[in-house]
């Protein structure tokens, strides 16, 4: 869909995948309810109002628990508002392709994160469209809805209230309640280790492709500093962000901060978890001096995105390694190991497999 794979001689393409421009976008004024500015739902939105599709299929909220999702085809633009927001949880997205398909439709749109994206990809010829357009959004790990529930009940006294939830890339996670109010968490004072080893399954846990790379457009909010992130993939993606027009500010997006220090620790403490050891954690005293250090000094914008991705790929190395050794070959692919090699990690004999680059 992009006419090549990964150039890792073009900036950051080894990174975030083909890519034509990043952009730091808003929407103006943001939609209500939406997680950031609401790019992901005004796109379908504007797909069904100018008649490039006849549907989208979309997360809205199950209508008996908010968080969790609940695939939906959309026909009428006004019903894109009921998807907006993030919810945790698997659903089955592609589930609608069929009914869709028995409607007649053939000019379809998906908003969808990268394992969705991916299934997707694979059976797209077989679905025989006319027209597709894929609205991705990056992802770094997805859990179930009951585990999520679970976690937020750690995090607040009063979790059935709680309306919004977004690990920020400031370091902090930001929740909103019922009644309006608002509470920053710095991650050093999240109660990740009371949380259980499999709360982010082995899937997520060794997943390659955190930029959702064969979206046409992906829209996240990783490399953004508060605003979204932007990655327009092909000439598909630069035709829905034209539809955008007049309601979009875009700016190049900006990058500051050194990430390998922080990547570094991270390996340090995935292996110490790996090898069933305790997570090293900072002194209770020293942690709010870090949580105000880390938005101010520690890798933001785009370096905060290469940080996360880096992450990722180390995590992927090393629990695969750990849990399903055998699979290192067919699901390592080439560029992650060159993302892992500048930390000291290489395949061991057996584990490189084919594939490009
Ligand atoms: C589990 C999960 C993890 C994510 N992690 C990251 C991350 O690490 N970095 C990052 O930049 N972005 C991440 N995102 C994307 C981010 O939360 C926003 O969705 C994105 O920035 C778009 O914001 P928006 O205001 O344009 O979206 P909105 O206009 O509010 O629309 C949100 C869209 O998300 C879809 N959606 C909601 N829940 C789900 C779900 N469970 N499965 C599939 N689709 C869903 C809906 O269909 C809707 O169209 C994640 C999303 C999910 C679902």
């Amino acid at each position: 869909m992009h006419g090549r794979s990964r150039d890792s001689s073009r900036p950051d393409e080894l990174h975030f995948g083909p890519f034509r421009r990043m952009l730091r976008a808003a929407l103006v004024p943001p939609s209500p309810g939406a997680q950031w500015s609401g790019i992901a739902s005004r796109l379908g939105e504007r797909l069904l109002e100018t008649g490039a599709v006849d549907a989208v299929l979309a997360m809205a909220p199950d209508p008996e628990d908010r968080w969790k999702p609940r695939p939906v085809m959309v026909t009428d633009p006004a019903a894109m508002a009921g998807c907006r927001g993030m919810r945790m949880g698997y659903a089955p997205l592609l589930a609608l392709l069929e009914p869709a398909r028995a409607l007649g439709y053939r000019r379809l749109a998906v908003i969808g994160i990268p394992c969705q994206v991916y299934a997707l990809r694979a059976i797209e010829r077989e679905l025989g469209l006319e027209r597709l357009y894929v609205i991705g959004t990056p992802c770094s790990d997805n859990t179930s809805t009951e585990n999520f529930h679970r976690f937020l009940a750690l995090l607040d006294e009063s979790p059935d209230s709680i309306s919004y939830l977004e690990f920020r890339p400031d370091y902090h996670v930001e929740i909103r309640f019922d009644d309006g109010r608002r509470r920053e968490i710095p991650f050093l004072q999240l109660p990740i280790a009371q949380l259980p080893p499999d709360f982010f399954p082995l899937t997520c846990r060794t997943c390659v492709d955190y930029t959702n790379v064969l979206a046409d457009l992906t829209v996240g909010y990783m490399g953004g500093e508060g605003r979204q992130w932007l990655l327009v993939r092909n000439t598909r993606g630069e035709e829905l962000l034209s539809m955008l027009a007049g309601e979009v500010s875009l700016a190049q997006p900006g990058s500051a901060g050194r990430r390998q220090g922080p990547v570094r620790g991270f390996l340090a403490n995935t292996e110490r978890a790996a090898g069933g050891l305790p997570l090293r954690r900072l002194p209770a005293w020293l942690r709010p001096l870090v949580g105000w250090l880390m938005p101010r000094v520690g890798p933001r914008g785009l370096e905060f995105a290469r940080s996360r991705v880096e992450m990722k790929a180390i995590e992927t190395v090393l629990h695969l390694r750990r849990a399903l050794p055998r699979r290192m070959y067919a699901m390592v692919p080439a560029h992650v190991w060159k993302l892992v090699e500048p930390y000291g990690l290489e395949p061991l004999p057996g584990e490189r497999g084919p594939g490009p680059g």
